[in-house]
C-alpha cells in the first residue's frame, strides 16, 4: 500500500469522533424513516403501495448500508479516501455527504456502471 506524507485524509481524535457522531445521527434518522415507511407499506392494501415507496425503501436501505460502510472505514482509518482512485475525497464533499464512497469523478463512473 502506498502512502503519501501529509495527504492522509483519515480523521483521528476529535475529528474522528465528530464524523462518527454525524454518521450515527444520519443512521438513526434513516433508520426511523425506514421503519415508518415499512410500516406504511405493510399496512397499506397491496394496490395502494406506490412504486415510489419501494424505491424510497431501497434508497433508505442503501443509505444505511453506506453509512455502516463509512463507520467501518472510520474504524479502519481509511475514511475519506475514494474507493475508486484512492485519492482523498475533498472535505467539502464529505461535509455534504459524510458517507460518500467516491470522489466526484469516480462517482460519475460508478453511476454510469450501475445503469
Ligand atoms: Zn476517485
Amino acid at each position: 500500500m502506498e502512502s503519501r506524507h501529509g495527504t492522509d485524509p483519515a480523521p483521528d481524535g476529535a475529528a474522528a469522533r465528530e464524523v462518527r457522531q454525524r454518521l450515527e445521527e444520519e443512521r438513526r434518522a434513516r433508520a426511523s424513516q425506514l421503519a415508518v415507511l415499512e410500516q406504511a407499506i405493510e399496512r397499506a392494501p397491496l394496490e395502494q403501495v406506490e412504486e415510489s415507496d419501494h424505491t424510497r425503501r431501497e434508497n433508505l436501505r442503501r443509505s444505511l448500508a453506506e453509512i455502516d460502510e463509512a463507520l467501518r472505514r472510520l474504524e479502519d482509518g481509511v475514511y475519506g479516501r475514494c474507493e475508486g482512485c484512492r485519492e482523498a475525497i475533498p472535505a467539502g464533499r464529505l461535509e455534504i455527504l459524510p458517507y460518500v464512497r467516491y470522489c466526484v469523478r469516480c462517482q460519475g463512473r460508478a453511476n454510469r456502471a450501475l445503469r
